[in-house]
């Protein structure tokens, strides 16, 4: 652990930053933090060792935004490079840039697959400080002539062990080899195989080397608690849950697309501030959403693992896993989107005996069983069986339109046609309409379609310049 009696006053930094950091309501630095400024300030090259949810992309912005302060940049030759794996942390190191440096005169840009990149462009032929992307569009911009690379100083390559898992590695390899020798190199990976260690041995000199706890084990500050349910009791159980722990946010992660919409229309049908995030979304519905939800409206956000990868939420006050997650680190990821930055989270895990064998191994992981909690169903038990989350009269049977509706009443349809893992009797198909054609296969049964779409946040800078009144 770092000195708790440091501050941020002691690293370093200048005093534009000191605002900006001091405006967001950080009070003392990250262990990584704590390690990372005064070496990269140094110029020396650096491994870190750590996770998302340390506060790792603060360890290396601030230091950054100070060093960069002092020069200006030339047309198409970004003076520091910083490469992600997806899209989506890509826009947030590129937002934490503007968020940290709105006191300083700094030009970022954000090369990104999926963007008009026009605009970006454009700023790249102005001349910016730093430039984020990931390594494809990167590649692809340079091949095109659109960015010169010979004038970057500092290179950041991070989440490292993400880019081997994706195959990014030969293009890493690629790029760095259009950059000057003579450079900072800053490495960030979650861990060190053998191939970023390789990496890292080729490409850095004399790198100090910092390694922070895994949110794994410093899932102190958060509260994990297990709540056992029958199955047909996990809803009743939600929003008993989401009664008593009043959370400020919270997200709740199912482990299958389509009970994503499942989940968030029953709660929406019981008078809950709810809204989904599952990966058909187009990125501007995507977007509209988690701004939504950082603001506060939807207060309970439910997604899939896979869409809510990437997402930063600062301060969730509890997370939800309405299904223990088929594999176990998925848990340790979940969970560790609360209790972030030292700050206290709640998780609560629903389990039903059928997911014995995935809560084993989740504890297994996590090396001690989840305490329980007790959960009080009151009237609710059973209130979600096949039978009662229906429409209860006539609006059940026979009234089936062939297009579905947006109005609520119709989504209860849609919900029911979905419920793949009811124990129920496998329904007759169409006992209750008359189909004269086969219907197309719900959306939501594309259940392990990839994200689509750029991700959580699109920094202002992207957006189109606000016009000034
Ligand atoms: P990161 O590991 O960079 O993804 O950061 C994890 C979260 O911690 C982000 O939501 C940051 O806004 C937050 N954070 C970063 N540094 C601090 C700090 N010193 N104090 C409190 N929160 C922080």
């Amino acid at each position: 652990m770092a000195d708790p009696a440091l501050t941020f006053d002691d690293l370093g930094l200048k005093p534009e930053i000191l605002r900006a950091v001091n405006e967001i309501g950080y009070r003392t630095p990250t262990p990584i933090q704590a390690q990372a400024i005064p070496v990269v300030l140094m110029g020396r090259d650096m491994i870190g060792i750590a996770q998302t949810g340390t506060g790792k992309t603060a360890g290396f912005t601030l230091p950054m935004i100070e060093i960069l302060s002092r020069g200006r940049a030339r047309a198409r030759m970004p003076r520091s490079l910083i490469l992600e794996p997806t899209r989506e942390l890509a826009s947030q190191v590129a937002e934490n840039f503007e968020t940290y440096g709105k006191y300083d005169k700094l030009n970022y840009a954000l090369l990104i697959g999926g963007t008009n990149m026009d605009e970006q462009i454009r700023k790249l032929d102005r001349g910016v400080d730093v430039l984020v992307a990931t390594p494809g569009r990167m590649l692809d911009l340079f091949e095109r002539g659109k960015v010169l690379l010979a004038d970057v100083k500092i290179l950041v390559i991070d989440e490292a062990d993400r880019m081997l898992d994706m195959g990014f590695i030969p293009d890493i390899e690629r790029i760095i080899g259009l950059l000057p020798p003579l450079r900072q190199t800053l490495l960030f990976s979650a861990t060190m195989p053998p191939e970023i260690r390789r990496l890292a041995a080729r490409f850095l000199s004399n790198p100090k080397e910092i390694a922070v706890s895994r949110p794994a084990t410093t899932a102190e500050t958060v509260d994990q608690r297990l709540v056992r349910v029958p199955m047909r009791d996990k809803r009743a159980a939600l929003r008993a849950l989401l009664r008593s722990e009043h959370p400020r946010n919270a997200l709740v992660f199912c482990n299958r697309k389509r009970d994503v919409g499942i989940v968030c229309r029953s709660l929406q049908r019981h008078g809950f501030s709810a809204g989904q995030l599952h990966g058909d979304m187009v990125q501007s519905a995507r977007q509209e959403t988690l701004e939504g939800f950082k603001r506060g409206d939807p207060v309970v956000l439910v997604c899939s693992d896979v869409a809510a990868r990437g997402i930063d939420i600062d301060q969730l006050s509890h997370v939800f896993n309405f299904d223990v997650p088929h594999h176990a680190e998925d848990y340790v990821h979940r969970i560790g989107r609360t209790g972030r930055a030292g700050r206290a989270g709640k998780s609560i895990t629903l389990a039903t005996p059928e997911e014995a064998k995935s809560l084993a191994a989740v504890e297994r992981l996590i090396g001690r069983p989840i305490e329980p909690l007790a959960v009080d169903l009151g009237d609710d038990a059973g209130a979600d069986s096949d039978e009662a989350d229906e429409p209860r009269s006539g609006a059940r049977r026979g009234h089936r339109s062939p297009q579905p509706a947006p109005r609520p009443p119709a989504e209860k349809k849609v919900e029911r046609k979905e419920e793949p893992r009811r124990q129920a009797p496998p329904r007759r198909p169409e006992a209750d309409s008359k189909p004269s054609r086969p219907r197309p296969a719900p959306r939501q049964e594309r259940e392990d379609a990839p994200v689509i779409g750029l991700g959580d946040h699109v920094p202002a800078f992207l957006r189109p310049p606000k016009r000034k009144s």
